[in-house]
């Protein structure tokens, strides 16, 4: 018996440092953190538990060429899938501006948009709807939001610098603003698309930003 616990305490203490490794960029969200998310991104009745939330970071290339890391909370479930997309998505060299939480725009989508900033979590309802977004569940990402803008159906988008983006036909992309936009042949729908996540570029009512896991 006391060789066997000595065998298990060997072998645990050989394990530890190996997975502490594969959990250094997915962390549960510690208090402050949810102090901050309280009343910005997470109000009371939104669908999913806080302690079901996880951030995660991400290293990503920026639109100025060096690489640089970001924060996206996401749900437990798909925390280590979204580590493997993103670091997909750094070796193909897909552009983004920028991944900084939502908190930081007190979970105004809107101002968040208007950053070009790409986030997951936030407890908010659908646009144009009123169910839920896949977002409060932690489950959806937006992407370089300025480059792939919601088009509501008479063409019009909610952001100016966006209109430059409604046409979606471009040929050889050169700047990494034209680089971060979500076409139906990009590598980057493509990886998504791999590892069973939905693009709002499919749909009807076109929401080239939204990426979300059903
Ligand atoms: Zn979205």
């Amino acid at each position: 018996m006391l060789q066997n616990i000595s065998n298990f305490v060997k072998v645990f203490a050989i394990l530890l440092p190996l997975i502490t490794l594969a959990n250094d960029r997915i962390f549960p969200l510690d208090e402050s953190l949810k102090k901050e998310m309280q009343g910005s991104s997470y109000h009371r009745g939104c669908p999913v538990e806080l302690s079901d939330l996880r951030l995660i970071k991400v290293k990503h290339h920026g639109f100025d060429s060096t690489t640089k890391q970001g924060e996206l909370i996401v749900h437990k479930n798909i925390a280590d899938e979204v580590l493997t997309i993103f670091d997909e998505l750094y070796d193909i060299g897909y552009p983004i501006k920028q991944i900084i939480r939502i908190d930081k725009f007190k979970g105004s989508d809107f101002a968040s948009i208007e950053a070009d900033n790409t986030s997951a979590f936030n407890c908010r309802k659908a646009t144009g709807s009123g169910k839920w977004s896949r977002h409060s569940f932690g489950k959806a990402i937006d992407i370089n939001p300025i480059e792939n803008p919601y088009v509501f159906r008479d063409g019009r988008t909610s952001h100016k610098a966006s209109y430059k983006y409604i046409n979606r036909n471009i040929q050889n992309p050169k700047t990494p603003q034209e680089k971060a936009m979500l076409l139906p042949n990009s590598n980057t729908v493509k990886i998504f698309k791999k590892h069973g996540w939905r693009w709002g570029g499919d749909w009807k009512v076109k929401d080239y930003q939204h990426f979300d896991k059903p």
